[in-house]
């Protein structure tokens, strides 16, 4: 059975982070996913936020560069499917469908999958006005009417976002109160850009050629729950936030929070020790790339350390 210091599954931001620090402190690391790399970063067709890259850059360039940066120290990809993390002892078995990988460490970078309304049109408009990334798309649709979807924090922090980018942001809501924190939601109900729209759902997303003659988002159809009148809102985009699934099936044995992600401490250390978490599978404030690519180091770092003591501990017993 191939034997690895650090075994990453996921091979996102955080994980591909994570891959080089923990190659570069010279640890024998491997990075698992059935897909292979980017995660959801790979699919950005203009990233233009992260830190030294002033020129926007694509998710696929990004990716690429941010892989080759890992092997160029030393990690290995592997594409495989993992289907089990056990732990075995003090380390853990990684089972694929290639067969088992032993690690002293592992790092889960395995990410959160946002929610979709599934409604017409959502999917054939994804790319063209259609997001689940205030921060990364809004900007592409300044001035413009934007419609945000959802009740939550992520919600009404998206829409207060996009309120500085255009006077007309319509939040609508299924409910008619927001499931976000009262602070939140207060500046949401007091901004003059935001229109709320309580007691609503998204029926369909409607298109139409837009001012470049390409097939986009040009109006939402809306629904009161209530009466069942439907209404008709011109918009450039439509923001989804209805909440996310953190992909934490392979490790049912981590403390996780009240939305299923992992909880870690400062070192990106999860409740069973060894195993650490990063990116958007665990409890963060703010879900992206750069704190994605952070927490990839500080958990390679820490795992490191822990290599050094297991290994420390080894030595010891031996020379008894
Ligand atoms: P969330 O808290 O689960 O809220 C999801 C919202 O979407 C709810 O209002 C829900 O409506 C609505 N919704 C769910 N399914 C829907 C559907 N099919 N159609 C229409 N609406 C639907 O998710 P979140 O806002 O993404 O937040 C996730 C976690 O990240 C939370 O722990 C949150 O605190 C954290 N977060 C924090 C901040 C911050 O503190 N600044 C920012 C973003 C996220 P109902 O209310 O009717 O269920």
């Amino acid at each position: 059975m191939n034997n690895y210091d650090v075994v990453i599954v996921g091979a996102g931001a955080a994980g591909l982070s994570a891959a080089q620090y923990a190659a570069r402190a010279n640890r024998s690391t491997l990075v698992i996913d059935r897909a292979g790399s980017g995660g959801q970063c790979a699919n950005i067709s203009e990233l233009e936020n992260y830190p030294g890259f002033p020129d926007a850059i694509t998710g696929e360039e990004f990716t690429e560069r941010f892989e080759r940066q890992a092997r160029q120290f030393g990690a290995e990809i592997l594409t495989a499917d993992v289907e089990a993390i056990e732990r075995d002892g003090d380390r853990f078995r990684i089972v694929t469908d290639g067969g088992p990988i032993a690690a002293a460490t592992v790092i889960l970078a395995t990410g959160a999958r946002h929610r979709e309304l599934g409604v017409p049109g959502e999917a054939a408009y994804g790319g063209r006005g259609v997001s689940y990334c205030a921060t990364c798309d809004g900007p592409m649709f300044s001035g413009q009417p934007m419609v945000v979807v959802g009740g939550g924090d992520a919600a009404c922090d998206e829409a207060t976002f996009l309120s500085k980018l255009t006077d007309r942001v319509i939040l609508v809501h299924r409910r008619d109160r927001f499931r976000a924190q009262a602070s939140l939601a207060e500046r949401v109900l007091a901004n003059p850009n935001i229109e709320v729209r309580f007691n609503t759902e998204v029926e369909e997303i409607l298109g139409g050629p837009n001012h470049f003659g390409i097939e986009a988002v040009r109006a939402v159809r809306l629904r009161d729950t209530r009466s069942g009148e439907i209404t008709e809102e011109s918009a450039g985009a439509v923001f989804v936030f209805i909440g996310s699934d953190p992909q934490t099936d392979l490790v049912p044995f981590v403390e996780r929070d009240a939305a299923g992600y992992v909880v870690t401490d400062g070192e990106m250390a999860s409740s069973v020790p060894g195993l650490y978490a990063v990116g958007d599978v665990r409890t963060t404030p703010f879900r992206q790339l750069v704190v994605a690519a952070a927490d990839g180091a500080i958990a390679a770092h820490a795992a490191s350390h822990r290599i050094d003591m297991l290994t420390d501990a080894i030595v010891a017993t031996a020379t008894r």
